[in-house]
């Protein structure tokens, strides 16, 4: 009887595994994997995927107005910083010297990064949730579809191709970079048998791009697997941002600098020179000290153990940085794997071109001619994109400077391009695309903001075209879709000034007034409704427009408000008479004649606590 018993038992376990491996593996597409379009996984850039805080039961961590807490890019709890910074900052004002400022920022770095933080072998030890999305666009929720939507508005292609075969693989940007490629490899496999198909395609994103190089380094075999690669703005050589910050080598660390114009590249320059005003309240020796003290907090104990973050540092900064920060034998593993990444920056080239050789097809699109972030101190030796430089994005094209031009006898270097009728020289000069390794598939977006690369109506339409159609084979192919185009985000356009000239009764308006708005009009529904422009083309056709709606009466004149340059002429006057010194050693000034005896009183009281 007993032996009875375990044979059903086992052939109930038998039969049990195998109707879960079977309905594991069953086909969940409309097309069961017989249509043409083979699923596309999209792999975003930095921050385009949600990872949410956990406290120590496991719960979403939530903030004031209930909801989840962001990791991205770090958790900046105001009222734990101010409580670690008011004592150092008002005794450093106090003292004029650097009494625990220092170590309060670097605390502050600390707790703020705490969450993104890794060990010793490059593995997260934050509590957090990455929120992922392990199955099709078309089994997300509507909350999940818009979340990938919004980042990636392949809404066209969703439609053309079925959501069924649009997969959005989302990982933490902040972690392990080797798991994050592992992972990527078993997603693909798990597309593949889901849909179907024997074949993805895949479209690396920005950082995706680092993860693709990954990939291919690591398992080859997933060649065999793809289908189309259809690169955006890719960090295949990472950013000279990154590289710089690890190497400390930045740009505010130059005191002139900081107090006469690096604010003004990343915010308004009013603002800018209101707090170059201010920070003269502490003495410029203070204030440097206290900012290398932050960056080195910042990348000796945050960033060089994230080997996400190496995947996004250039290759020629490797051997340097990894003298650097990963001598130390703890870090070992860290090296270890950071190493094996450099080896795949270096063959990513090698690798593309295997995939093109297979058969695999590889199209790449590419922004330039926007300065890089003014932070690292290379950010003007190579065109850029604001926040990835082209050689990095472009598989290695040769272009001008950001603002400049090839030099007036430069020939075409056909580099990777054998066809002497093609000219891959840009129509502004800025770009000789047959430098790059795919001259023929890749496609240019002038004057096209990184961070606004999503915004580009044709950019996302140049992508779903690629992806879900056949006829697109290179920049070639369709006069729609030209080698060289130019940056636009033109939802105001569509979604207010257009609609507002439809709804205008031109009969009410005099004929010439009439006439302007219905030319305006046209040449503005032809722009929107067109996939090829240049750069600053949108301003024109926005303009006009605008113009003709006020002359209709539609809008009225905005009133731009007269800039105060109260902080401008202030900050410059303080920066010609008395360099980068704080209030307080400048001679002279009224303010020190009046506070340096409480300085120094201060001083006294002070020196001997600390
Ligand atoms: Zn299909
Ligand atoms: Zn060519």
């Amino acid at each position: 009887m007993k032996k009875v018993v375990s044979f059903i038992l086992a052939l109930t376990i038998i039969f049990s595994v195998l109707t879960v491996g079977a309905s594991a593996a069953a086909v969940k597409t409309e097309c069961g994997g017989k249509c043409d379009t083979c699923p596309s996984i999209v792999v975003p850039g930095i921050g385009q995927s949600n990872v949410w805080a956990l406290d120590e039961n496991g719960d979403y961590i939530l903030d004031d107005e209930g909801n989840r807490v962001s990791c991205f890019p770090a958790i900046f709890d105001i009222g734990t910083i101010v409580l670690k910074a008011i004592f150092p900052v008002l005794l450093t004002l106090l003292t004029q010297r650097d009494i625990g400022l220092s170590s309060a920022l670097s605390d502050i770095i600390l707790d703020s990064f705490e969450v993104n933080m890794c060990d010793d072998n490059g593995k997260n030890t934050g509590n957090l949730e990455v929120e992922k999305y392990p199955y099709s666009v078309a089994e997300c929720s509507e909350y999940e579809k818009e979340q990938i939507y919004n980042n990636v508005p392949l809404l066209d292609y969703a439609e053309q191709a079925g959501e069924d075969h649009l997969y959005y693989f989302a990982y933490n940007s902040f972690s392990n970079h080797l798991e994050i490629v592992n992972e990527l490899y078993d997603f693909i496999q798990m597309v593949k048998r889901e849909t179907g198909h024997n074949k993805v395609n895949i479209v690396p994103i920005s950082m995706g791009g680092s993860v693709a190089n990954g990939l291919l380094e690591y398992y080859p075999e997933v060649m065999d697997d793809l289908n189309k690669v259809v690169y955006i703005v890719p960090a295949l050589d990472g950013s000279t941002i990154v590289g710089d910050l690890l190497s400390k080598d930045l740009t505010f660390f130059d005191k002139e600098f900081l107090f006469n114009g690096f604010l003004e590249t990343l915010m308004d320059e009013d603002e800018a020179r209101m707090i170059e005003v201010i920070a003269r309240i502490i003495p410029d020796n203070v204030l440097l000290k206290g900012l290398h003290a932050a960056v080195n907090t910042l990348v000796d104990e945050v960033a060089s153990k994230i080997t996400s973050i190496w995947a996004l540092s250039p290759s020629s900064y490797y051997p340097k940085l990894a003298k650097e920060l990963l001598s130390d034998p703890a870090r070992a593993e860290i090296k270890r794997e950071t190493e094996m990444y450099y080896h795949a920056q270096l063959n990513s080239d090698k690798n593309i071109q295997t995939l093109v050789d297979k058969g695999v097809q590889v199209f790449n699109i590419v922004d330039y001619d926007v300065p890089l972030y003014c932070i690292g101190n290379t950010w003007n030796d190579d065109n850029a994109d604001g926040v990835i430089h082209l050689d990095s994005t472009s598989m290695g094209v040769k272009s001008a400077k950001v603002g400049e031009a090839l030099p007036a006898d430069y020939v075409q270097a056909n580099t990777h391009c054998s066809n002497p009728e093609h000219n891959h020289i840009s129509p502004d000069r800025v770009v000789d695309a047959s430098t790059g390794l795919l001259p023929d598939t890749t496609f240019y977006f002038d004057g096209q903001n990184h961070e606004k690369t999503a915004r580009n109506d044709i950019i996302i339409s140049l992508a779903t075209r690629l992806l879900a159609k056949d006829d697109i084979k290179d920049v070639y192919s369709s006069p729609e879709y030209p080698q060289f185009n130019g940056a636009r985000d033109p939802r105001g356009l569509k979604n207010s000034h257009i609609p507002a000239a439809k709804a205008v009764d031109t009969s009410a308006l005099s004929p010439e007034v009439a006439a302007e708005l219905e030319a305006a009009l046209a040449e503005a529904e032809a722009f929107v409704n067109g996939t090829v422009c240049y750069a600053g083309q949108q301003k024109e056709v926005e303009n006009r427009l605008r113009a003709a709606l006020v002359a209709a009466g539609v809008y009225t004149v905005e009133e731009e408000e007269e800039p105060s340059d109260f902080f401008k002429n202030l900050s410059l006057w303080l920066y010609e008479n008395y360099g980068t010194e704080g209030f307080s050693e400048m001679p002279g000034i009224t303010v020190n004649l009046i506070f340096k005896p409480f300085f120094e009183l201060f001083n006294k009281l002070l020196t001997p606590a600390f």
